[in-house]
């Protein structure tokens, strides 16, 4: 378990970057989702012992994450955001070349396990390639391969889907889902669906604030009966949005379909919907940029 308590850090330009931040995150799947500059990267890289916070404390099975950097290293795997990669080099040089790194200084176990997870993330076949002529997943699913060198205990994988196609986010997602429920896995993440599929726990954060933390289907649940939606006409969406919580407008053969959160049929014509995580999300979203 990793249990982080009031987590604040300012960069010296005056960002609020995380505000009294507590989660506790058990082993398994968790999705800390947010809207871009949100904080996210701001408390991955803290936990990843890349930068230090100015208050607060995080444990990890009662390791000091904050202190403790080196014992935190050796049981962290890491995909940071901007993840780069040496182009001219093959995925099966480059990871040896980590696991070296990682301490794996024996030849032939070192080979065993460069080789199983090659396999692992499904790259064997292109193991030989530069990494320079990898697609987006590939390379993202290389990054999975270096974070998961040496066994970690605690993986932090950092916006990862963010740029990948359909195809290829589903395949990074489900070998996300195969590392196992031994490990505390944290998934950023500015795509509600990331987390809809995945994670069984989760955090909303924005502005550098936690509006919810827990289970999915639990949060989901807090909205029965209270989602509505229309199909309206474009020149009325102005004055809905002004008078409704809108939770998301998307068009649908060029008319645009509300989602509403209200206790009360909004108007005729209102009929109410299943609620789901985006409505959860957005609707967090709304309330606290109306208390701001
Ligand atoms: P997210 O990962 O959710 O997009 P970040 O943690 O990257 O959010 O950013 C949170 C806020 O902190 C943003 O307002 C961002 O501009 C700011 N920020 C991030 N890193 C720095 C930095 N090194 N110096 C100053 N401000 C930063």
């Amino acid at each position: 378990m990793l249990q982080i308590s009031e987590l604040c850090k300012t960069y010296p330009n005056g960002v609020q970057a995380l505000k009294n931040v507590s989660l506790d995150i058990p082993k398994g799947m968790f999705g800390l989702l947010g809207p871009n500059g949100a904080g996210k990267s701001s408390l991955m890289r803290t936990l990843a012992t890349l930068q230090e916070a100015d208050s607060g404390s995080a444990t990890f099975d009662g390791l000091d994450v904050l202190v403790d950097k080196d014992k935190v290293r050796r049981i962290l795997g890491y995909l940071p955001q901007d993840f780069g990669v040496y182009p001219k080099t093959s995925a099966e040089d480059l990871l040896t070349h980590f696991a070296v790194l990682k301490g794996l200084t024996e030849r032939k176990q070192r080979k065993e396990v460069v080789d199983g997870l090659l396999q692992q993330v499904n790259l064997w076949d292109q193991r030989k390639r530069k990494l320079g002529t990898y697609s987006g997943g590939m390379r993202q699913r290389f990054g999975i391969a270096q974070a998961l060198l040496g066994d970690p205990k605690l993986v932090i994988v950092d916006e990862p889907t963010a740029g990948l196609d359909p195809e290829e986010r589903n395949r990074f997602l489900n070998l996300l889902a195969e590392i196992g429920e031994q490990v505390v896995i944290i998934l950023s993440t500015h795509i509600v669906q990331d987390v809809t599929d995945l994670c069984p726990r989760m955090a909303i954060i924005c502005e550098g604030e936690v509006l919810l933390s827990g289970e999915p289907l639990q949060a989901i649940e807090t909205l029965r009966q209270r989602v509505w939606r229309k199909v309206v006409s474009k020149d009325r969406l102005p004055s809905y949005q002004r008078d409704h919580t809108v939770l998301s407008s998307r068009l649908v053969g060029g008319r645009p379909v509300l989602n509403i959160y209200s206790e009360t049929q909004p108007d005729d014509g209102f009929v109410q919907v299943d609620p789901d995580l985006e409505d959860v999300y957005f609707q967090r979203l709304r309330e606290f940029e109306q208390a701001a």
